[in-house]
């Protein structure tokens, strides 16, 4: 017999974006969740998914394709959707919230889950029309509004979003050139060589990508509108629009003022809970340990921890823990897979397979015979395998040759091993 739900308790979740609505759908499945649950969404359609923009922008996939649910499942489901409404304040004394349409609502259990915007540097020129940040809907159809008129485009920053912003306007129409401030494209995820392959392939496909490159300053027009960015080395480019991808700030104010505890994001514990028991956080809008976030895979275990702790009979046991997460770019037609530290230490076994023919590199990173860091360009296929293992530390000095030739040698190697060793698991990781 499941337990009753809890009869009275009103939740609300502020955010209606990836992770708000997974939660949503979390609590769906457990009937002992809040009795009444509340959504408030600033963005004006019911939660998307978010990481399709990129695709989107590039024309791969239709709009309909992002819709995660419609307004319509909302009232279905029974919970109640506030979209286009801004929570402002919040006030704990009397678990009290008001939106900018002068909505009031009373909760017993608030969660904030209003994600990040893009970071936007301190330059001259950055409030000029014609600057762009890359986060939302709404953004990104702008963005292919702007590249299908085929004019110039500067994007700050050669990370994955940066990346996945030029490819979309690129196939659009758009001229593009990407600034990247460190010496390679993806420096938090590629290793040299792979950063030279991927940065070959974009400027084959016609990007102009200028490593090394500190923005000075955007400047505009006489219309307060962007005509060029001018780097730190005199150089001037010139752009009609200047996207920004350099990095996300956390949305933290609401919480701030609110006097939760804060530090680069709202301070979370591993249940997900703030400084205030009645108040949780998740997402890209919180911090645990230290750690703020930038893909999913972390918030879905966020998700689920916090959807036990809004259940009337949580398991205490359910706890939220950092964990590594890969990488992948979504830029069609280039494979790439990575995780892990991008520079070997002295204590690393570094393996490595380029074949620039087939446009093929993989380089790993072991330590004592575990796999700590591995970046994967051309084919991929093994990355998923790869990253498993790293996850389960197992030790991989049995399949050490076949590692960066294929799932099943590596696979056949290692079950040989463990069937003369019969004191150590067949496999281990799942
Ligand atoms: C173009 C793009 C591509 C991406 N690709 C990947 C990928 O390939 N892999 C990956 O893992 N991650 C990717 N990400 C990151 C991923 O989308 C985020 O990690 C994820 O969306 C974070 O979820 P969230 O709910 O914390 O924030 P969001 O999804 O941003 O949701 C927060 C919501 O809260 C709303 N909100 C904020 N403040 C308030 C307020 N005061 N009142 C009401 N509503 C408010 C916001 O408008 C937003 O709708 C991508 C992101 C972008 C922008």
């Amino acid at each position: 017999m499941h337990p009753a739900p809890h009869e009275t308790e009103h939740l609300v979740i502020i955010g209606n974006g990836m992770a708000g609505h997974r939660l949503v759908e979390a609590l769906l499945k457990r009937p002992d969740r809040p009795a009444r649950i509340t959504v408030i969404g600033d963005e004006a359609t019911p939660a998307y998914n978010r990481i399709l923009l990129s695709p989107w922008l590039a024309g791969e996939m239709e709009r309909q394709a992002l819709t995660l649910r419609e307004a319509e499942w909302y009232a279905e489901q029974g919970i109640e959707l506030v979209l286009g409404e801004r929570v402002t304040s919040i006030d704990r004394a009397a678990r009290r919230l008001t939106t900018d349409a002068g909505r009031a609502l009373d909760y017993q259990r608030l969660v904030l889950a209003t994600g990040s915007r893009p970071a936007m540097p301190a330059v001259p020129g950055i409030t000029l029309s014609g600057v762009h940040g890359f986060r939302d809907l709404e953004d990104a159809e702008t963005l292919a509004r702007i590249a299908e008129r085929g004019g110039r485009v500067v994007v700050i920053g050669g990370g994955l979003l940066g990346l996945e912003a030029a490819e979309g306007m690129r196939k659009r129409g758009a001229r593009i050139s990407v600034l990247q401030r460190s010496a390679r494209l993806m420096n938090r995820q590629l290793d040299a060589t792979a950063a030279t392959l991927l940065e070959a392939e974009l400027g084959r496909r016609g990007l102009a990508i200028h490593t090394g490159a500190q923005l000075a300053a955007i400047e505009g027009d006489h219309h307060g509108r962007v005509a060029g960015v001018r780097l730190a080395d005199g150089q001037r480019l010139a752009a009609h629009c200047v996207v920004v991808a350099a990095g996300i700030t956390p949305n933290v104010e609401l919480g701030r003022e609110a006097d939760l505890a804060t530090q680069h994001a709202i301070v979370v514990d591993d249940h997900l809970t703030t400084s205030d028991p009645a108040i949780h956080a998740l997402g890209e809008c919180c911090q645990f340990e230290g750690t703020t976030y930038g893909l999913v895979e972390p918030i879905w275990r966020q998700v689920e921890v916090l959807a036990e702790h809004l259940a009337a009979n949580p398991a205490e046991s359910a706890r939220y823990e950092e964990r590594p997460s890969a990488t992948k770019l979504k830029v069609s037609g280039i494979s790439l897979f990575a995780f892990g530290p991008t520079e070997a230490d002295a204590g690393h076994d570094v393996l490595a397979y380029h074949d620039p023919e087939q446009g093929d590199y993989r380089r790993l990173l072991l330590r004592d015979g575990r796999l700590e860091g591995a970046v994967l360009y051309g084919d991929t296929a093994m990355g998923p395998w790869l990253f498993s293992q790293a996850q389960a530390g197992s030790d991989l000095a049995a399949c050490r040759r076949a590692l960066l030739l294929g799932t099943a040698d590596a696979d056949a190697l290692l079950d040989a091993h463990h069937s003369d060793n019969p004191d150590r698991p067949a496999k281990e990781a799942a």
